[in-house]
């Protein structure tokens, strides 16, 4: 039988590495809890137009990315290669957006079929925010404040840095179009056959162009910022006066545009060059016209997401990750004998009642007290607990210490859990 694999481009995360996904999520879930944000987990499969009216018809993501199929009804469906039009779907179906605002956010996973490579792959997380109801530039700028405290959390703001856009009103946006294609029609013949295709479906989106011939040519294009309109022009000095008051820099950059269709006024990427191509670890930004477009009734947003798995990359490549995260184990406790494995269960379950905030991992296997200690220092356990036949006479268990050179001691069971409590504190 041929050997069963995963897919291309969808990778497990595998025991030694869930606990740097599990602190990037802590640090997460905390932060946007002091902001007052909660929680929302949409369905990752919804029916196809979610995504070809929200995100775009003439988007990458639409026309060569996503993963959709018939299901047994006939039903188109797709996996979701993004997270906003879900969201948007689920307030809209819920009336949560009538007369009133919404902070949320999600993670979870997205499917793009894309060529994998590092930082790119088929299945990503992302963990991403929406607001709803909200107009003014104060909660864009709350957004990209948000982020710059979980840079700093995490340890890579040196490594980011924010590029920042107007993309002003679709009419604005109309205007300026116009103009890029005239000046883009005249040059047709020096641009990529990707480019010559937007051109006529999807012209904005040349700007973000990686080809360097291409953006040669758009150094003389016209750029966004001399057609935006006085609203947005406005929009913009609000987030940019909040930024400068919070101490958040940013480059403007009028080449900036979003991969997806929906965005209007401010857009906004957090990008590293630490990471090689793939270099956005975020992106986000305002998208006033979505809600409609989707059925519901017109509802200011602003939003963004993040890609975990650059976010991992980038961290691990600044050396941030906290060093003890490899570790399974606070205690270890090793058994010496027949005696001694009769009372482990019981006395374990007695100390993880006692000091519920410790790690107490007991040997399973048996085994000599060599190979047990050998595991209990993998486990990267600060103390191993040894109980053999003398403890077990005397209801005592012997305490040693793994990382220091405190003597061994024996001590009464019942006074293990407090002592433990304040050794490892004190380590921690
Ligand atoms: P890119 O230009 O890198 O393709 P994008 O503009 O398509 O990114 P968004 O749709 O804005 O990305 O998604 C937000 C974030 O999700 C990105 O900034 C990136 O960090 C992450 N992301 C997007 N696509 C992938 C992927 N295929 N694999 C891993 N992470 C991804
Ligand atoms: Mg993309």
């Amino acid at each position: 039988m041929a050997k069963i694999t995963g897919i291309r481009g969808m990778n497990d995360v595998l025991p030694g590495d869930s606990a740097r996904w599990q602190y990037l999520e802590n640090i997460v879930r905390h932060l946007l809890a002091q902001y007052g944000y909660q929680e929302v987990r949409t369905p990752v499969v919804e029916q196809t137009p979610v995504f070809t009216r929200g995100i775009g018809e003439v988007t990458d993501i639409v026309e060569k990315e996503m993963y959709t199929f018939e299901d047994r009804s006939g039903d188109s469906l797709s996996l979701r290669p993004e997270g906003t039009a879900g969201c948007v779907r689920a307030m809209i179906e819920n009336g949560l957006l009538h007369n009133q605002t919404q902070k949320v956010w999600y993670q979870g996973s997205m499917f793009r079929y894309e060529r994998p490579q590092k930082g790119r792959y088929r299945q990503f997380n992302q963990i991403g925010v929406e607001t709803f109801g909200l107009t003014g530039p104060d909660i864009d700028a709350e957004l990209i404040v948000l982020t710059a405290r979980l840079w700093k959390a995490l340890g890579i703001d040196h490594a980011v840095t924010l590029q920042l856009n107007s993309l002003g009103t679709s009419e604005a946006r109309a205007n300026y179009k116009a103009a890029l294609v005239d000046y883009l029609n005249s040059r047709k013949d020096q641009l990529d056959e990707d480019s010559q295709r937007r051109l006529s479906t999807n012209p904005m989106r040349i700007l973000d162009s990686k080809n360097p011939q291409t953006q040669a040519l758009l150094s003389e294009a016209p750029s966004l910022l001399d057609w935006l309109d006085e609203e947005s022009k406005e929009h913009f000095a609000g987030l940019t006066s909040r930024l400068d008051a919070c101490g958040v820099s940013y480059e403007v950059n009028p080449r900036l545009v979003r991969g997806l269709d929906y965005y209007g006024k401010t857009a906004f990427e957090w990008v590293t060059d630490a990471l090689g191509a793939q270099g956005t670890v975020c992106g986000g930004g305002r998208y006033d016209g979505l809600v409609e477009q989707l059925g519901g009734k017109s509802t200011p947003a602003v939003g963004f997401a993040m890609g975990v798995e650059r976010l991992l990359l980038l961290i691990e490549a600044l050396n941030q990750f906290p060093e003890d995260l490899t570790s399974t184990a606070d205690v270890y406790i090793a058994v010496m004998g027949e005696k001694a494995e009769q009372v482990v269960m019981p006395w374990a379950e007695r100390l993880r009642t006692d000091a519920p905030n410790l790690r107490i991992v007991a040997h399973n296997g048996g085994g000599g007290f060599k190979a047990q200690m050998k595991k209990a220092d993998k486990s990267g356990a600060h103390f191993a607990l040894i109980i053999g036949d003398d403890e077990v006479a005397n209801e005592q268990v012997a305490v040693k210490d793994l990382r220091g050179d405190a003597e061994q001691v024996s001590l009464p069971l019942a006074d293990v859990a407090n002592h433990l409590i304040t050794k490892i504190d004190g380590v921690n």
